[in-house]
């Protein structure tokens, strides 16, 4: 009978339905070794992981929130500085208005109900807010158009040169393109079309920085080898306007989200305050002779 019994366990030992006292017990400590090593790491790395948190989530909300334009994402004044290279009978203003028409225009549409946001912290790592509409603001097909109207509005009443309208519509569509890097996938093609692209930089908080501050600081360094200030005056116009695009920047990043898509709405309207400044620091700085005709060698 016992020996029935052992076969019987010796069978089901072989099949694996259960396992004999003693390797049960060695299983289980070698489970009960496993979890302390994923402890062990948890535990490691969570100074690590609450920097990280402090830097970029947890401490967003318990930060008091200013209204910030929300949207002002420095590259794309990156571009617009540096255009002053190629189109330097353009003012700067003309050229923020260029570079960031798309954010122009979208608070106005926003508030009258045209195209939507909704906040959803986490949404990506740099923005609490979730473009669910904007397809005339910042579609490829109306920046298009927009771009184009701009130019030859432009060129027709400053006679301009091509190039000067080449320009204003290149940046105009610019701003889609650098949207396309840094939103998820939900930048619409026309206004009605169901395509949205979007490369989604912004899940990258470094990768955000680097690229922005990037094409912020080549820019800049562009307008300042174009353009020279008149007065001590005319320098501290343009610097101010230089930090405070950076210290609303950086605030932006570490802000908590706002609380409503109206509040984001009446702040993005702010945008409009660069334009004048810009166009103000611009008008206290005369081009640089070399920079006039190098652009004419390009307008040729
Ligand atoms: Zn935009």
């Amino acid at each position: 009978m016992a020996l029935i019994a052992a076969a019987a366990a010796a069978t089901r030992t072989i099949a694996g339905t259960i396992r004999k006292p003693i390797e049960s017990a060695r299983s289980a400590k070698a489970m009960a070794a496993a979890k302390k090593v994923t402890a062990d790491a948890a535990a490691a790395s969570a100074p690590i992981r609450a920097i990280r948190d402090s830097l970029l989530e947890l401490d967003r909300s318990r930060r008091a929130y200013h209204p910030n334009p929300p949207t002002m994402f420095i590259g794309h004044f990156g571009l617009a500085f540096g255009a002053k290279r190629i189109a330097p009978t353009v003012s700067l203003g003309l050229l923020f208005a260029a570079c960031q028409l798309a954010d122009l225009l979208w608070p106005t549409l926003l508030l009258l109900g045209i195209e939507r946001v909704i906040i959803e912290p986490g949404n990506t790592v740099v923005t609490p807010l979730d473009f669910v509409s904007y397809p005339y603001s910042h579609s490829l097909l109306t920046l298009g158009i927009l771009g184009m109207s701009l130019g030859g509005a432009y060129m027709g009443l400053r006679r301009a040169p091509a190039a000067a309208g080449a320009t204003l519509f290149l940046l105009v569509l610019s701003h889609w393109l650098l949207d396309v890097l840094t939103h998820r996938p939900d930048m619409p093609l026309t206004p009605t079309s169901r395509t949205h692209v979007g490369l989604g930089l912004w899940n990258s908080f470094w990768g955000t920085v680097v690229v922005e501050g990037l094409l912020f600081a080549v820019g800049l360094a562009q307008y300042l080898r174009t353009t020279r200030a008149r007065s001590r005056g005319g320098a501290i116009v343009l610097w101010s306007l230089v930090a405070f695009m950076v210290i609303i920047y950086a605030g932006n990043l570490f802000s908590p989200p706002p609380p409503s898509a109206t509040m984001v709405a009446w702040a993005a309207q702010a945008l409009w305050l660069l334009v004048a400044w810009a166009w103000w620091a611009d008008r206290w700085r005369s081009v640089d002779g070399n920079a006039r005709s190098e652009s004419r060698r390009v307008y040729q």
